[in-house]
């Protein structure tokens, strides 16, 4: 038995989608700007590995990260490209990051005197200075607080300064002026640190959204994360795609149970559901500690026989319930993300359903859901 998994429920990751969303990427940024495939979270939950190794085929750069865990766990498996890990690192790990070649983002002059007295062997460290244009979230902000990092982090042999980069916290917005801000500002701070004398090799402020709106304006690194993946960073930058997007990630599960209940019976916990008339109820194997949120019930739909059929009650911890048209078999293939003959769910509409963005859906689906890649 060479199954890796017992369970009917999985999600299916289309890897020739990731790659034919890299190579559109390729093809509408300028040659000089390389490609770092930000692969956090698991791959925004479709799996670092294999999104990783398809973004480099496909010609990806560099690969970005969160956490320092999430850069071991990728060399682990054999990732030998480089890999930059896009928080902070206790400088007490820098010495780790050394041994596995993996590229630091600092953006303070403590942390470069705490790490140098960690790293004592002959390996480098890769540091990416990161400067906080109008984000508020991690970086340097004043000039002479960003140049003297510069300095202190060209006094130490073993750190060389590769990078330097800025994120927009508004460049999904097609009306916003702190995206200029932030473009001048990073511009500005450039300034300062070719003013210390460094010459760091890949200046990089665009995430897909400033990427996809701003192709030639984004230096010679772009960070793509959620637009690899086939998803536009907001709904208004949708409406503005400059190349067509391949939504990658898809769910399915299949059905565990059919029956027969009568007008009055009810269906869940807290018997929410009461059925109307006589009505045939499906049992799907998937619940909220699947991701599969208590709130996609409101509203939402699975995909059976190639319709749409609205959720019966409650969703319960490993198993929820929808309302057939009609008899259906055990074993009977329920889509919660993807298409069934001319139905589609997108991840869009299962964000927009419960008020949050496509980010956080994929995320979402644990880790017990096996992840199946085409
Ligand atoms: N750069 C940084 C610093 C990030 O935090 C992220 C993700 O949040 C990205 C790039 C990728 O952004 P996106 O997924 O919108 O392309």
């Amino acid at each position: 038995d060479t199954r890796e998994f017992y369970r009917d429920t999985w999600a299916e990751v289309d890897l020739s989608s990731i790659e034919e969303n890299i190579r559109s990427f390729r093809g509408l940024l300028p040659d000089r700007t390389e490609i770092m495939a930000v692969v956090k979270a698991d791959g925004y939950g479709h799996g670092a590995l294999p999104v990783a190794k398809t973004a480099l085929e496909a010609g990806a750069a560099y690969l970005a990260v969160a956490l320092l865990d999430e850069a071991l766990s990728l060399r682990k498996q054999g990732i030998q490209a480089p890999i930059l890990v896009l928080g902070r690192t206790r400088p007490e790990d820098a010495a780790l990051a050394a041994e596995n070649d993996i590229s630091l983002t600092v953006f303070q002059a403590d942390w470069v005197d705490e790490a140098s007295v960690h790293l004592k062997g002959e390996k480098r460290v890769s540091l990416h200075l990161k400067i906080d244009t109008g984000m508020g979230r991690i970086g340097t902000r004043e000039a002479e607080e960003t140049k003297n990092l510069a300095l202190k982090i060209e006094e130490v042999p073993q750190f060389c300064l590769e990078g330097v980069f800025t994120h927009f916290a508004t460049a999904d917005e097609l009306e916003s002026d702190l995206v200029d801000k932030q473009f001048e500002r990073f511009a500005r701070s450039l300034e300062w640190i070719r003013e210390t004398g460094a010459a760091p090799l890949f200046i990089h402020c665009g995430n897909s959204a400033a990427s996809l709106r701003f192709p030639d304006k984004v230096f010679n690194i772009a960070r793509i994360g959620i637009s690899m993946y086939g998803l536009a960073p907001s709904e208004e930058v949708k409406s503005v795609l400059p190349i067509p997007l391949k939504e990658a990630f898809s769910l399915h599960t299949r059905l565990v149970h059919v029956k027969k209940v009568q007008r009055g019976d009810t269906v869940s916990y807290g018997a929410t559901y009461t059925a109307k008339e006589e009505e045939w109820i499906g049992t799907l194997p998937i619940g909220y500690a699947d991701g599969w949120m208590r709130r996609y019930a409101e509203k939402g739909h699975a995909l059976a026989g190639g319709r749409k059929v609205p959720f019966a009650g409650r969703i319960c911890m490993d198993q929820c319930m929808v309302r057939l048209p009609h008899e259906m078999k055990v074993g009977d293939l329920v889509t919660l993300i993807g298409c069934q003959g001319d139905e589609k769910i997108s991840i869009d509409d299962l964000a927009a359903q419960i008020g949050t963005i496509n980010y956080e859906i994929p995320c979402l689906i644990t880790s017990r859901v096996p992840r199946v890649y085409k």
